[in-house]
């Protein structure tokens, strides 16, 4: 009988393509998602209904999070469940405390009292997993990496929320001895991901023939992985990391923002051309910058290569233009969230 995860924030962009990857290596998935802005029924349509179960709820929620995890015996419970977007934490940042910190807490207590009262086989197999970020360690200069070693110095409340649910993460293996991982992992690409991120806002805007707003002069470096790349990360790590450790994961592909717009333009120039033949980079209109905005991110992930034995399967160009192609696609899947969310905030 296959083993069952329980994934919080499963219907957001990572945990839905998890989700789909974990099914195919033989798990069964139990989703407890708030389905907010960014989390989406159709981000798992790809996924067989008999393996995937969706319980819409609120992390937050100990009374349900206690349930789900008697109800359904998971062999792990991994935790992508977050307010995600640095601009809208800058903007309102309670959210990020309810959910990220908060949120967090709630699982790493509710995970222990499980764990607590397992046999000593389902014990030794329990693992909780915490999805985290590499903006938690703050900015780079123009030199060096970071990696499991760096100190945390978290900048924006988005990865000040994040950083403290690390830290909660970190508590609850070192005082109760509770079997967790933490993953810090760079920019993530690829499909599924809702439209107000760089690469898929960028696609829409260009589409929708509005500006494309690049921040300040476009020069602040992010290390781009496909999110199928960190998703086999996270599985290797769920499946063969250290309890207590953290494992970072990186794209080997450090590129500016306006470097990653104008390839943006250029793929649709060949794939969508504008009518008039113009290309979509006389677009490209500079914003007055991010608050705050941290400059350049890179990963070290060679203990993941050496103790997870992890490789990537994308290289940033093509993985990039497969992306486009799938946005191009699958416009009515960008229609549909965008609606969702417009009705969320109506009602
Ligand atoms: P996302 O915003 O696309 O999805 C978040 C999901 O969490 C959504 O389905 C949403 O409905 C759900 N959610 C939010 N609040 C909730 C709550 N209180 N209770 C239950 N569900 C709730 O985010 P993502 O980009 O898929 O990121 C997933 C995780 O990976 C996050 O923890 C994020 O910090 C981390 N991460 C993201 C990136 C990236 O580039 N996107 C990089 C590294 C780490």
């Amino acid at each position: 009988m296959s083993e069952t995860l329980l994934i919080t924030g499963g219907a957001g962009f990572i945990g839905s393509n998890f989700s789909e990857m974990a099914v195919s290596r033989g798990y069964r998935v139990v989703i407890l998602d708030a389905l907010t802005y960014a989390g989406h029924l159709q981000n798992l349509d790809s996924i067989p209904a008999d393996k995937c179960e969706l319980i819409r709820g609120n992390i937050t929620d100990a009374a349900l999070v206690t349930k789900l995890l008697a109800q359904y015996a998971p062999v792990g419970l991994l935790n992508f469940a977050a307010e995600s977007h640095v601009d809208r934490s800058i903007s309102g940042p309670a959210a990020f405390i309810q959910t990220n910190i908060f949120g967090t807490f709630n699982l790493v207590s509710s995970a222990y009292d499980y764990w607590q009262k397992l046999d000593a086989d389902r014990k030794s197999k329990f693992r909780y997993l915490q999805v985290s970020t590499d903006e938690v360690y703050g900015s780079l200069g123009a030199t060096g990496k970071f990696s499991e070693t760096t100190p945390m110095a978290p900048n924006s409340p988005y990865s000040a929320s994040k950083a403290s649910a690390d830290f909660l993460t970190r508590a609850w293996h070192h005082t109760y001895g509770l079997p967790t991982l933490t993953t810090n992992c760079s920019n993530n690409y690829g499909p599924k991901q809702y439209p107000e991120k760089l690469i898929p806002h960028m696609i829409q805007c260009a589409l929708s023939d509005k500006p494309l707003p690049v921040y300040g002069n476009g020069g602040n470096i992010r290390d781009w992985i496909h999110v199928k790349d960190h998703s086999k990360g996270i599985l290797l790590a769920f499946e063969k990391g250290r309890p207590g450790d953290t494992y970072c994961f990186g794209g080997r592909a450090e590129r500016n923002n306006l470097d990653v717009v104008n390839m943006i333009c250029r793929l649709l120039d060949q794939m969508s051309p504008r009518v008039d033949g113009r290309s979509y980079s006389t677009s490209i209109s500079f914003v007055t910058d991010r608050l705050g905005h941290d400059l350049r991110y890179a990963i070290d992930d060679t203990k993941a290569e050496r103790e997870l034995g992890f490789a990537r399967d994308y290289e940033f160009e093509a993985g990039l233009a497969d992306t486009v192609r799938w946005y191009l696609d699958n416009e009515k899947w960008v229609s549909s969230v965008l609606a969702d969310a417009k009705e969320e905030k109506t009602t």
